[in-house]
Protein backbone atom coordinates (compact mmCIF):
# COMPACT_ATOMS: atom_id res chain seq x y z
CA UNK A 1 0.00 0.00 0.00
CA UNK A 2 1.39 3.47 -1.08
CA UNK A 3 1.33 6.30 1.46
CA UNK A 4 -1.39 9.44 0.63
CA UNK A 5 1.50 11.36 0.74
CA UNK A 6 5.34 10.59 0.87
CA UNK A 7 8.23 12.12 2.20
CA UNK A 8 8.45 14.43 -0.68
CA UNK A 9 5.08 15.73 -0.27
CA UNK A 10 4.06 14.03 -3.38
CA UNK A 11 0.63 12.89 -3.30
CA UNK A 12 -0.10 8.75 -5.05
CA UNK A 13 -3.38 7.99 -6.26
CA UNK A 14 -4.60 4.98 -4.62
CA UNK A 15 -6.50 3.92 -8.15
CA UNK A 16 -4.65 4.40 -10.54
CA UNK A 17 -1.00 5.09 -8.92
CA UNK A 18 -0.86 8.52 -11.08
CA UNK A 19 1.93 11.04 -8.84
CA UNK A 20 1.39 14.23 -7.86
CA UNK A 21 4.69 16.15 -7.59
CA UNK A 22 4.25 19.58 -6.52
CA UNK A 23 7.96 20.58 -7.67
CA UNK A 24 5.89 19.56 -11.25
CA UNK A 25 2.38 21.05 -10.92
CA UNK A 26 -0.26 19.15 -13.30
CA UNK A 27 0.35 20.89 -16.57
CA UNK A 28 -2.50 18.86 -18.22
CA UNK A 29 -5.16 21.09 -16.01
CA UNK A 30 -3.30 23.98 -15.87
CA UNK A 31 -1.58 23.64 -12.40
CA UNK A 32 1.69 25.74 -11.86
CA UNK A 33 4.60 24.38 -10.22
CA UNK A 34 4.90 24.32 -6.70
CA UNK A 35 1.06 23.92 -5.77
CA UNK A 36 1.28 21.69 -2.73
CA UNK A 37 -1.43 19.11 -2.86
CA UNK A 38 -4.19 20.46 -0.69
CA UNK A 39 -3.62 23.53 -2.30
CA UNK A 40 -5.01 21.98 -5.76
CA UNK A 41 -8.26 23.17 -6.79
CA UNK A 42 -11.33 21.35 -5.58
CA UNK A 43 -12.47 20.53 -8.91
CA UNK A 44 -9.14 18.67 -9.49
CA UNK A 45 -9.11 15.23 -10.46
CA UNK A 46 -6.43 12.85 -11.00
CA UNK A 47 -4.76 13.00 -14.57
CA UNK A 48 -4.35 8.88 -14.65
CA UNK A 49 -7.51 7.78 -13.99
CA UNK A 50 -9.94 10.90 -13.70
CA UNK A 51 -11.03 10.55 -9.45
CA UNK A 52 -11.69 13.18 -8.12
CA UNK A 53 -9.66 14.28 -4.25
CA UNK A 54 -12.56 12.83 -2.53
CA UNK A 55 -13.27 9.84 -4.59
CA UNK A 56 -9.67 8.91 -4.37
CA UNK A 57 -10.01 9.33 -0.43
CA UNK A 58 -13.33 6.97 -0.21
CA UNK A 59 -11.58 4.24 -2.37
CA UNK A 60 -8.65 4.61 0.54
CA UNK A 61 -10.06 4.65 3.27
CA UNK A 62 -12.11 1.28 2.02
CA UNK A 63 -8.73 -0.73 1.42
CA UNK A 64 -7.07 0.37 4.12
CA UNK A 65 -10.21 -0.81 6.21
CA UNK A 66 -10.32 -4.16 4.86
CA UNK A 67 -6.25 -3.92 6.08
CA UNK A 68 -8.07 -4.11 10.02
CA UNK A 69 -5.10 -2.44 11.58
CA UNK A 70 -7.27 0.55 12.79
CA UNK A 71 -5.41 3.13 10.62
CA UNK A 72 -8.35 4.32 8.45
CA UNK A 73 -9.00 7.57 8.60
CA UNK A 74 -11.88 7.67 11.69
CA UNK A 75 -13.42 10.81 10.50
CA UNK A 76 -14.65 9.64 7.10
CA UNK A 77 -15.61 6.13 8.15
CA UNK A 78 -19.15 5.81 6.42
CA UNK A 79 -21.79 2.68 7.73
CA UNK A 80 -20.39 1.67 3.94
CA UNK A 81 -17.04 1.39 4.77
CA UNK A 82 -17.74 -0.32 8.20
CA UNK A 83 -19.65 -2.69 6.56
CA UNK A 84 -16.98 -3.70 3.88
CA UNK A 85 -14.37 -4.38 6.86
CA UNK A 86 -16.88 -6.42 8.31
CA UNK A 87 -17.90 -8.26 5.39
CA UNK A 88 -14.29 -9.02 5.14
CA UNK A 89 -14.34 -10.41 8.71
CA UNK A 90 -17.80 -12.42 8.53
CA UNK A 91 -15.92 -15.85 8.35
CA UNK A 92 -14.39 -15.41 11.84
CA UNK A 93 -17.87 -15.76 13.19
CA UNK A 94 -19.12 -18.73 11.29
CA UNK A 95 -19.44 -22.00 13.02
CA UNK A 96 -16.38 -23.61 14.26
CA UNK A 97 -15.87 -26.44 11.74
CA UNK A 98 -16.18 -23.61 8.95
CA UNK A 99 -13.97 -20.89 10.82
CA UNK A 100 -11.35 -24.13 11.45
CA UNK A 101 -11.18 -24.67 7.81
CA UNK A 102 -10.57 -20.96 7.04
CA UNK A 103 -7.45 -21.27 9.86
CA UNK A 104 -5.84 -23.97 7.82
CA UNK A 105 -6.48 -22.57 4.93
CA UNK A 106 -4.30 -18.92 5.97
CA UNK A 107 -2.07 -21.66 7.33
CA UNK A 108 -1.42 -23.18 4.01
CA UNK A 109 -0.87 -19.34 2.48
CA UNK A 110 1.69 -18.96 4.84
CA UNK A 111 3.63 -22.57 4.30
CA UNK A 112 6.94 -21.36 4.28
CA UNK A 113 6.84 -19.62 7.79
CA UNK A 114 7.94 -22.25 10.57
CA UNK A 115 5.34 -23.88 12.98
CA UNK A 116 6.76 -21.41 16.03
CA UNK A 117 6.92 -18.18 14.03
CA UNK A 118 3.50 -18.70 12.31
CA UNK A 119 1.87 -19.33 15.86
CA UNK A 120 3.33 -16.11 17.60
CA UNK A 121 2.52 -14.18 14.48
CA UNK A 122 -1.13 -15.44 14.06
CA UNK A 123 -1.72 -15.19 18.41
CA UNK A 124 -0.78 -11.42 17.99
CA UNK A 125 -2.95 -11.02 15.55
CA UNK A 126 -6.06 -12.59 16.70
CA UNK A 127 -5.08 -11.41 20.55
CA UNK A 128 -5.32 -7.75 18.81
CA UNK A 129 -8.50 -8.74 16.91
CA UNK A 130 -10.27 -9.53 20.61
CA UNK A 131 -8.93 -6.66 21.84
CA UNK A 132 -9.90 -4.07 19.75
CA UNK A 133 -13.10 -5.17 18.81
CA UNK A 134 -13.73 -7.56 15.84
CA UNK A 135 -17.02 -6.20 13.98
CA UNK A 136 -17.94 -2.61 13.85
CA UNK A 137 -21.95 -2.47 12.56
CA UNK A 138 -24.55 -3.56 14.97
CA UNK A 139 -25.57 -6.11 11.90
CA UNK A 140 -22.71 -8.15 12.70
CA UNK A 141 -21.87 -7.66 16.27
CA UNK A 142 -24.95 -8.79 17.42
CA UNK A 143 -24.95 -11.86 15.04
CA UNK A 144 -21.38 -12.54 14.73
CA UNK A 145 -19.30 -11.38 17.49
CA UNK A 146 -19.91 -14.42 20.40
CA UNK A 147 -19.08 -16.91 17.86
CA UNK A 148 -16.14 -14.81 16.41
CA UNK A 149 -14.74 -14.69 20.23
CA UNK A 150 -15.64 -18.57 20.72
CA UNK A 151 -13.47 -19.33 17.24
CA UNK A 152 -10.62 -16.89 18.13
CA UNK A 153 -9.88 -17.78 21.86
CA UNK A 154 -9.78 -21.75 20.35
CA UNK A 155 -7.91 -21.00 17.61
CA UNK A 156 -5.52 -19.12 19.99
CA UNK A 157 -5.29 -22.15 22.26
CA UNK A 158 -4.57 -24.29 19.87
CA UNK A 159 -1.57 -22.14 18.39
CA UNK A 160 -0.26 -21.94 21.75
CA UNK A 161 0.94 -25.75 21.91
CA UNK A 162 2.76 -25.47 18.77
CA UNK A 163 4.81 -22.63 19.96
ZN1 LIG B 1 -5.66 8.27 -10.48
Amino acid sequence: MKPRMDKWDRWVCVICEYVYNPCVGDPTHGVESGTSFKDLPKNWVCPGCGADKEFARNVMNLILMTKHDGNADDINLTLDSRLIADIDLAILGKPAAEFDKYEQAIRKEYAHLPEDLYARERIRLLRDFLKRGIYQTIFFISRYDLKARENLERAIQRLRSKQ
